[in-house]
Order: structure tokens, then C-alpha cells, then sequence
């Protein structure tokens, strides 16, 4: 996986990475269910990054474009 190999490369610059993919979040358009994109497996870093990502949801397991936005507080 991508993040493995960023993080085995650029240890210091993954945590950082880490840190910001957490403040985004993604939203099912079916369900409305939330989960960071740090979880859901992917990376977000300066705003750079999908703001749709097409993805599956885990709560109600439809596909479909999640919604991409920072959230206010980084540290949860
Ligand atoms: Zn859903």
C-alpha cells in the first residue's frame, strides 16, 4: 500500500500526513455515515486530494460518492 511505503520512505512526513488525512472527513451520500479519511485507507495533505471520493460505505455498504471536508477540530 502506498501509505506503507511513504511511511517506511518518509517517516516524519507521514506523521504529518496522518495528522491532516485525520481533520478530513468522509460522508455517504446514502446514509449520511462519517468516517475520517485517515480510516477509510486514504491520505489527504494541504488540501490536496479528492474533495468526491467514490468509495464503499461501511455502514450501509452502498457505493457511491463521498463527500470530502475538513472538519474543525484536527485532534480528534
Ligand atoms: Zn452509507
Amino acid at each position: 500500500m502506498l501509505r506503507r511505503l511513504i511511511r517506511a520512505l518518509f517517516p516524519r512526513a507521514m506523521e504529518r500526513i496522518e495528522a491532516e488525512s485525520r481533520t478530513w472527513m468522509m460522508q455517504c451520500p446514502n446514509c449520511g455515515y462519517e468516517t475520517s479519511v485517515w480510516e477509510a485507507g486514504g491520505m489527504r495533505y494541504k488540501g490536496l486530494g479528492p474533495v468526491y471520493r467514490l468509495g464503499r460505505c461501511r455502514d450501509c455498504g452502498k457505493i457511491g460518492m463521498l463527500r470530502v471536508y475538513q472538519r474543525g477540530d484536527p485532534d480528534r
